[in-house]
């Protein structure tokens, strides 16, 4: 069975632009996705993003970075903590 994670931060913001990049159906995926759960198909679990990005669920530190790969360059989405070093 899959899992699939959704954050809240795009519950209702099917037309609202982020980053440069229009949203699409995300409210429709969203219906999809819980109709299939009902019918066992897949589980689905919501998450709060808020600040996820910026604090370590781990120890709380707000000291979080950018992961480098090999070639120097970042990860974007991918955070480690400077603290406890948990990505
Ligand atoms: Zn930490």
């Amino acid at each position: 069975m899959p899992l699939v994670i959704c954050g809240d931060g795009m519950y209702g913001k099917d037309t609202v632009q982020m980053r440069g990049h229009i949203t699409g159906v995300t409210g429709i995926l969203y219906k999809e996705l819980l109709r299939r759960q009902r019918t066992f198909l897949t589980a689905v679990v919501g998450i709060a993003e808020f600040r996820t990005s910026k604090i370590c669920y781990n120890c709380k530190s707000d000291d979080m970075e950018d992961v480098k790969i090999q070639d120097g360059s970042r990860l974007y989405s991918t955070k480690m903590c400077k603290t406890c070093q948990v990505l």
